[in-house]
């Protein structure tokens, strides 16, 4: 029975009707809007013979029973960002649900190794500032403490609206259990970039989480009035960061896959009869690659040093936060590059940007890759955020190829 395409497509449109309003998708992790769409998506369950519930984190796991405890899970989030898109996390879970559905009528309810779903609570962290929420707390990697300190922008702690969930903070660890006997993780999600799109390809392979090393970059240099200040006695702290500010695209261009960006600009005392006496920039620099990640950040300092020199100013950085890249399994790699071609003729291998779910689930050790679609425009996080239907339904072939492919190899005897 092959997967039927146009049913996740007609699943993911009656979710949008649920859950979106004029300005997009509503679905915040710990909302009502978010609880609809999970009770909607239980309802979908009915009939099947499949066991549901919920771990200490929130995540919603819907296991299908197989003949072995191997597990395969596949996953993604039903949680957006407000104002959000349609596809962001619900293409994943939903594909997959259509990939469990035909594993479940094709092996009479009993495949020959366990499949579960899960759709993962508040991937994206967009009331809390906490992203990646129920997966780290799966993998082992999240932090209680500073989970404990978290608010909304209304002041409501975290703890108090996971506790409106029935969660309890302290016993989020306690999700690490359904980690199991996994021996795999595959991930559908929307590429959020202009990549695919570029090439006229429908879907691609991903390589792994790019590494961040994101810096505070502070200038000093020396206020002094703009009128009576000649041009060669100034030390302008503004004139060092931007020099930065150029210097870094070239350090990027370097390698092929790295971007660099300085987001934000503060100058003090950011009057117009002023020469800049401080500048305060951030940095944040991505790779799939660790030593190129390092150097660029050894060049970017070397940079910012010459800079500041030349300017007449000192400088300081401190690190905001920085992961290392996270590569995906290259078995995986290969079943889904194989998937992709078998449906579409044609794939490529890229690189993520974003962090995902997937990458939690890799830093707990289980093997791991994720499948992109095109998206149109690169557009993501965003009511206009959307992929062709043509390529929507062969997402959803692709991806139950690559569900396949691993059951079999997971089937195999250790
Ligand atoms: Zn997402």
């Amino acid at each position: 029975m092959p997967v039927d395409a146009r049913r996740t497509i007609s699943d993911l449109r009656e979710l949008r009707a649920l859950t979106a309003d004029d300005h997009g998708a509503q679905r915040i992790a710990w909302s009502p809007t978010w609880l609809n769409a999970r009770a909607w998506f239980q309802d979908k369950l009915a009939g099947l013979p499949v066991e549901h519930h919920l771990d200490a984190a929130g995540n919603s796991w819907t296991t299908l029973q197989g003949d072995s405890e191997r597990v395969l899970i596949l996953g993604s989030h039903l949680d957006s960002v407000p104002n959000g898109g349609w596809l962001d996390g619900s293409l994943g879970v939903l594909a997959a649900f259509e990939v469990l559905r035909g594993l479940a009528e094709d092996f009479h309810g009993r495949p020959p190794i366990t499949i579960r779903l899960v759709d993962w609570a508040d991937e994206e962290g967009a009331r809390f500032g906490r992203s990646l929420f129920g997966s780290s707390a799966f993998a082992g990697t999240h932090s209680i403490q500073a989970d404990r300190s978290r608010t909304d922008r209304d002041g409501v702690r975290l703890e108090d609206a996971l506790r409106q969930c029935q969660i309890d903070i302290d016993r989020i660890g306690d999700a690490g259990s359904e980690r199991g006997q996994a021996g795999a993780y595959l991930e559908l999600h929307i590429e959020q970039g202009p990549v695919l799109e570029a090439m006229h390809l429908p879907l691609g392979v991903v390589l792994g989480t790019k590494g961040v090393e994101r810096h505070a970059i502070t200038f000093h240099g020396q206020e002094a009035h703009s009128g009576s200040t000649p041009m060669g006695a100034r030390r302008d702290a503004l004139a060092a960061a931007a020099k930065l500010a150029l210097e870094i695209r070239s350090l990027a261009r370097k390698h092929p896959d790295a971007v660099a960006t300085m987001g934000s600009v503060k100058t003090f005392p950011g009057i117009v009869t002023a020469v800049v006496g401080r500048c305060e920039t951030t940095l944040d620099m991505r790779d799939l690659d660790a030593g190129v990640l390092a150097s660029m950040l050894a060049d970017a300092q070397e940079a910012s040093q010459r800079f500041a020199a030349e300017e007449g100013c000192t400088v300081d950085w401190s690190r905001i936060w920085s992961i290392e890249p996270i590569p995906f399994n290259p078995r995986l790699i290969e079943y889904c590059d194989q998937a992709v071609r078998e449906t579409t003729g044609a794939s490529h291998k890229l690189p993520s940007g974003p962090l995902h779910d997937a990458a939690e689930v890799a830093r707990a050790g289980i093997p791991v890759v994720m499948m992109f679609t095109q998206s149109l425009a690169g557009l993501s996080h965003n009511p206009a955020e959307d992929t062709r239907t043509e390529d929507l339904e062969l997402a959803v072939q692709a991806f139950d190829r690559l569900a396949r492919k691993t059951m079999q190899w997971l089937a195999q005897p250790l």
